[in-house]
């Protein structure tokens, strides 16, 4: 059995969620109840691999919203984290994957201390991040897209935003080792983890959004922000390819301009149909097929039975991770979405 802990994207998003299960005394509940509110399992999940092979999952919701970080109710965010794993556990899941905001909140208060919830025993292996499979599909879609799109890596550079976080550094990995791109830059805030991931790769630019945007061909948005950015699109190159891996999105809306093309980015698609729900609620295009490769990495580790946290703590996943998870996601029938808008 594998699960799944999500969230939604927005307070007004988890209100019309509501309002659309059925649930209208949630849909006018304003933060507060939200940060009071218990994890629920919303979603039994049957899914079949290429190969036949079908496993059984749920869907944790853990009642965490963005706008508990900006607000600073920290300790709720927490709270919605943790409790949500000890459900998942108590309901017997192998193996859970922590999506969007779940693995950051777990790494960025130290949640590893926490061992005991209640009367469950938190273990560790039983959950992943989910961020080796996002890393590995952002760089396939980087490779992929820009194909499409008649971007030569070879003279293309590609800008990283959220380059020195877990999924952002691992796609730096593998693009200076695995492809031949001319060029990257790096963009965050902490100058002193920028530097360091300059020294590890010998080679990229640190710049600031700003100046950085209109120099790239290409731009990997995998920063961890509660609340997506405007850019103007007339600063850009073109063509330049935008690939979106946020959660919420780093975009606040969508680009329509010509010569810019969003890529929804760190999302698979499945060769079969699978049997849930969920999808829909988080607005995919193609629900029954669509997913974030987090998510999917949770099945991927149960098809193999692979119960272990394949990816757990910050800047740890290797490019033979990324190689492993690779060959068993396509394996089970999963690839890289490529529609670009
Ligand atoms: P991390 O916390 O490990 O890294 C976040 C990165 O973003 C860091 O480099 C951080 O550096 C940078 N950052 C944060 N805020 C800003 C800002 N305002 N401007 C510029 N850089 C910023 O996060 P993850 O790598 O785990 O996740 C990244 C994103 O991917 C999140 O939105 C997450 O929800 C999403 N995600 C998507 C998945 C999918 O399946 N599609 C799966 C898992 C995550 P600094 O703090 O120095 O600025």
């Amino acid at each position: 059995m594998f699960g799944l802990i999500g969230h939604l994207t927005s307070l007004e998003h988890a209100q019309s969620v509501a309002r659309e299960l059925g649930y209208p005394e949630y849909a006018d509940q304003g933060l507060d109840f939200w940060c009071s509110a218990p994890p629920q399992i919303v979603d039994t999940i049957k899914v079949t691999s290429v190969t036949g092979q079908q496993i059984e999952g749920h869907y944790v919701e853990s009642c965490f919203l963005p706008e508990m970080l900006a607000s600073r109710r920290i300790k709720a965010a927490t709270r919605k984290i943790i409790n949500a794993m000890a459900h998942a556990q108590k309901h017997g899941i192998n193996i859970t994957a922590l999506g969007g905001f779940s693995s950051i909140i777990f790494e960025n208060f130290n949640l590893q201390q926490i061992r005991q919830v209640r009367n469950v025993k938190l273990e560790f292996e039983r959950f992943t991040t989910g961020n080796t499979h996002t890393a590995y599909i952002i760089c396939r879609q980087v490779e992929q897209a820009s194909k499409q799109l008649g971007i030569n890596l070879s003279e293309a550079t590609v800008l990283v935003c959220g380059a020195t976080g877990d999924i952002g550094s691992a796609v730096c990995r593998w693009l200076d080792a695995r492809t031949d791109v001319a060029d990257l830059i790096y963009v965050a805030r902490n100058q002193e983890r920028l530097q360091a991931l300059q020294s590890e790769l010998m080679r990229g630019k640190v710049m600031s959004l700003e100046e950085a945007l209109p120099k790239a061909d290409i731009v990997v948005w995998v920063a961890s922000m509660p609340k997506g950015v405007e850019i103007d699109p007339t600063t850009l190159k073109q063509p330049c390819l935008l690939i979106d891996g946020g959660y919420p999105k780093n975009l606040s809306k969508t680009l329509k301009h010509p010569g810019i093309h969003v890529l929804n980015g760190g999302i698979v698609e499945h060769s079969l149909d699978i049997d849930w729900k969920i999808m829909s609620i988080v607005n995919m295009d193609v629900p029954a097929r669509q997913l974030f490769a987090c998510f999917a990495e949770s099945m991927l580790l149960e098809f193999e039975k692979l119960y272990t946290n394949f990816s757990w703590g910050r800047n740890q996943i290797t490019l033979e991770k990324m190689d492993l998870i690779g060959q068993v996601s396509v394996k089970h029938g999963f690839r890289p979405l490529l529609d670009l808008c």
